[in-house]
C-alpha cells in the first residue's frame, strides 16, 4: 500500500505513554497507509528547555495530517497549540457501553450517546485574577451578594461568544442529523442568564436551520442526574466547555470508567484525537493502564482519515476482547497488563 498519510503520535506524560505504546503496536498490525511520526515521551522532552520543546513538537504537529495524543500533565506541549492554535472548537466524546464494560449501572446496555463540548471558550479562556481588581472596575451591584473580605478573593471569568456558539451548534446539529435527529443542550441557564441562557438561545436559533431536528434543554445539574438515571434518553448532548469536561467524565463513569472513553477535537482544518482521561499518574510505570480509550480514539482518527474499514476492524476487535472478557485490565476487573490487552486485540484482529 502506498504511504500517503502522516500521523504524529504524541505519547504524553505519566502513564499515558504506556497506553500509547500498546495502541501504536495494535495500529501497526493493521497495515495502514500511514507514515507514523513519533514525538518523544514527556520524560525525554523534559530534558529540553521549554522553547526548544515547544518548537520541536509544534513542528511535528504542523507536518502531520492529524495527531494521536496521549494525555499531558504540562510537560509534553502541543495540547494548547492544537486547541487554540488550530481552533479545534468541537470536542467530541462518545459515551458508548459495550458488552463486557464494567459499568456500575444495573441497566447500562445500549447507553450510546455523544457529548459535544465547546472547546475554546467558557472558563477555559484563562481570565483569572484578584477579586479586588474586578470589584474596583465597578461591579457595585454584585457587592450585595459578596461575603465580607471578598476583596481578598480571586476570580475566574467565563466568556461565551455568538460566533463560537454558532459554530459548535452547527457541528452538533449536523452530528445529530447523522444520528437520531435529537439535540439536547444543557447549561446553568437559571443562575447564569448572561452566558448560559444566551448559549442555549443561540443554539436553539441555529437548530432552526435544520428542519426535522428535535431540540431539548435541561439545566446542567438536572442533566448530571439524567445522565445517571436516564442515559438512554440522550443522543447528542451539546455543552459549554466546563460542563462538557465534567459531564463527560461522569458519562465515562456510567459505562465503566475513564479507561473506556475516547475523544476527538475537530476544527475546520485540523483534528486531533486523545483519550478523555488524563495522565493517570497514580498508575504510571505499573504497565496496567487501560489502552481502550486511546484505541477507540484511534478508531475515531481512522474515520477522520476515511480509513473506515480499518476503523471497523479495530472497533470490532476491541469489542471481541471485551465480549470474551478473559484479558482485561484491572480497572475492568481483570489482571492483564496494558501490553497483554494489546496482544489480545491484535489476536482478535
Ligand atoms: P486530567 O485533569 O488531566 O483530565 P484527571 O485528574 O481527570 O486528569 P486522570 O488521569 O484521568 O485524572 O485519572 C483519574 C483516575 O482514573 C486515576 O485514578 C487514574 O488511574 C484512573 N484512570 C484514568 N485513565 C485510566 C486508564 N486508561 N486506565 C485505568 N485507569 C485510568
Amino acid at each position: 500500500m502506498a504511504t500517503s498519510i502522516r500521523v504524529c503520535v504524541i505519547p504524553g506524560d505519566d502513564a499515558a505513554p504506556e497506553a500509547m505504546q500498546a495502541s501504536v503496536r495494535v495500529l501497526g498490525s493493521l497495515d495502514l497507509p500511514i507514515e507514523w511520526d513519533h514525538v518523544l515521551p514527556g520524560r525525554e522532552l523534559s530534558e529540553l528547555d521549554a522553547a526548544e520543546r515547544d518548537a520541536l513538537v509544534h513542528a511535528q504537529i504542523d507536518a502531520a495530517d492529524t495527531v494521536l495524543f496521549g494525555a499531558t500533565n504540562g510537560t509534553t506541549p502541543g495540547a494548547r497549540y492544537m486547541r487554540w492554535g488550530k481552533l479545534t472548537f468541537a470536542n467530541v466524546r462518545p459515551i458508548q457501553w459495550r458488552p463486557g464494560f464494567r459499568s456500575p449501572l444495573k441497566d447500562a446496555e445500549e447507553i450510546d450517546y455523544v457529548i459535544v463540548r465547546e472547546n475554546l471558550e467558557d472558563m477555559y479562556v484563562g481570565i483569572m485574577g484578584e477579586a479586588k481588581d474586578l470589584l474596583n472596575a465597578g461591579l457595585a451591584d454584585a457587592r450585595s451578594r459578596l461575603p465580607a473580605g471578598a476583596e481578598d478573593g480571586r476570580f475566574a471569568a467565563k466568556i461565551i461568544t455568538r460566533p463560537g456558539t454558532e459554530q459548535v451548534a452547527r457541528f452538533a446539529c449536523e452530528l445529530a442529523l447523522e444520528r437520531s435527529a435529537k439535540l439536547t443542550v444543557s447549561a446553568k441557564t437559571n443562575m447564569l442568564p448572561a452566558t448560559d441562557r444566551w448559549f442555549c438561545e443561540i443554539v436553539q436559533e441555529i437548530t432552526q436551520e435544520y428542519p426535522g431536528l428535535q431540540y431539548e434543554e435541561f439545566i446542567v445539574d438536572d442533566m448530571a442526574h439524567r445522565l445517571v438515571i436516564r442515559p438512554h434518553d440522550v443522543d447528542v448532548l451539546l455543552l459549554p466547555n466546563l460542563y462538557g469536561d465534567v459531564l463527560s467524565d461522569l458519562g465515562a463513569g456510567t459505562i465503566g470508567g475513564l479507561g473506556l472513553a475516547p475523544s476527538g477535537c475537530y476544527g475546520n482544518e485540523f483534528a486531533y484525537f486523545e483519550s478523555a482521561h488524563g495522565t493517570a499518574p497514580d498508575i504510571a510505570g505499573m504497565g496496567i493502564i487501560n489502552p481502550t480509550a486511546t484505541l477507540l480514539s484511534a478508531t475515531m482518527m481512522l474515520r477522520y482519515l476515511n480509513l473506515n474499514t480499518a476503523a471497523d476492524r479495530l472497533n470490532n476487535a476491541i469489542g471481541d476482547v471485551y465480549l470474551s472478557g478473559s484479558v482485561l485490565t484491572p480497572d475492568q476487573g481483570g489482571d492483564a497488563g496494558t501490553e497483554e490487552f494489546a496482544d489480545a486485540v491484535i489476536g482478535a484482529l
